[in-house]
């Protein structure tokens, strides 16, 4: 166990795999860890017998915490606070921060009450000033953005926007050591137990986690049209992502939804196909790199945050961007 500082990173592992966000929140840890004078630990959970990713051991942390108890085979926000909360209020780490994924969104909040301390979501860029954590945070659907500092309590905890803290450079590739630790979980006191977990069929690539997502709004006019979208997006390694009303007229399933009441998304690049602009579609995804929006209407309100704008109809524009972007990435 580490007597200075520390920052916990927990660790989502799918299939044997981190999660891309995890990566970014090692990274994001790692430059916190050189301005609070901290060192990184990444905190993995899991059922008993499996295997940490070689990745959580290379990218950044100074030590890895493995903690284990059958309790934690599938996600259980109970479980994983009963095996958390001990750990933290033992080694008293300065920062916990995790992916602002399903699982995070729902486990930070309930830890921090349990904690009985300060919670940031959603970051999209940490600082210190002072020795201090500030926290910045979209708010008003991505109007404006929020400054937090923590109170007295500790650990400060936070969850980070996926896509946004990125790192340019490839790890270093030292590896650290695994530190196994047996969680302690009164099974039968759990209020919530996971009997069974079911994968969507035909799951495609996370919009959250996507690079690059090509959108379709009431623009593509009907469900046929969106098999448009999926063709440049297979072209381009894409996700597709959709407005609300297409959500709601059953034409693509709610995980595919970007907006308010939607995902929210940082993507590189976000083409917008026949979607409007609405601010509640705008609040997920005005963070995205680069925007192009395509839309037969000059005034569309899309058009002001978009980087690149083309007007048309986006029914013939797509069968051609589909074919040049075919022959420039020779697919
Ligand atoms: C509380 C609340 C929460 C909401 N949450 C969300 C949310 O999470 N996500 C979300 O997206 N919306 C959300 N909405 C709905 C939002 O207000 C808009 O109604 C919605 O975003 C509009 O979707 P759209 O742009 O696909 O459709 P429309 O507004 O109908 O726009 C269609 C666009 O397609 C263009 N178009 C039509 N035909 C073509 C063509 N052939 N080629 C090119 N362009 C064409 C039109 O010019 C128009 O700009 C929410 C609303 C409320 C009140």
């Amino acid at each position: 166990m580490s007597d200075g500082k520390q920052i916990w990173v927990l660790v989502e592992v799918l299939a044997g795999a981190v999660k891309p966000v995890s990566l970014e929140a090692l990274h994001a840890g790692t430059t916190l860890a050189g301005e609070l004078g901290a060192a990184v630990t990444a905190v993995v959970c899991t059922a008993p017998g499996v295997a940490v990713p070689e990745a959580v051991a290379t990218n950044g942390a100074s030590r890895v915490l493995h903690i284990q108890h059958a309790a934690l085979e599938a996600f259980n926000s109970l479980a994983l606070i009963e095996a958390l909360a001990p750990q933290i209020q033992a080694q008293n780490p300065e920062v916990v921060m995790m992916g602002a994924t399903n699982h995070g969104k729902e486990l930070a909040p309930a830890l921090a009450a349990k904690l009985g301390v300060g919670l940031a979501t959603d970051c999209i860029a940490l600082d210190v000033e002072g020795g201090v954590l500030k926290a910045r945070r979209p708010v008003y659907a991505g109007k404006a953005h929020i400054t937090f500092q923590f109170g007295d309590t500790r650990p400060c905890i936070l969850t980070l926007r996926p896509n946004v803290f990125r790192s340019g450079e490839t790890p270093a590739g030292k590896t650290v050591p695994v530190e196994p630790v047996t969680a302690e979980i009164a099974g039968n006191g759990l209020r919530l137990k996971v009997k069974e977990v079911v994968q969507a069929a035909g799951r495609k690539l996370d919009i959250t986690e996507a690079r690059i997502i090509v959108s379709g709004g009431m623009g593509m006019q009907k469900p046929e049209n969106f098999s448009l979208l999926e063709e440049l997006a297979e072209v381009l390694g894409a996700a597709v992502g959709a407005s609300r009303p297409v959500v709601d007229n059953g034409w693509r399933e709610y995980s595919n939804q970007v907006g308010q009441t939607g995902r929210t998304v940082s993507p590189d690049l976000y083409i917008a196909c026949g979607i409007s602009g609405a601010v509640q579609h705008l609040a997920g995804m005005s963070s995205s790199r680069c925007i192009v929006a395509i839309n037969k209407d000059p005034n569309a309100p899309i058009f002001d945050v978009a980087d690149y704008g083309i007007v048309g109809d986006v029914l013939e524009i797509l069968p051609v961007m589909t074919a040049e972007f075919k022959k420039v990435l020779h697919k």
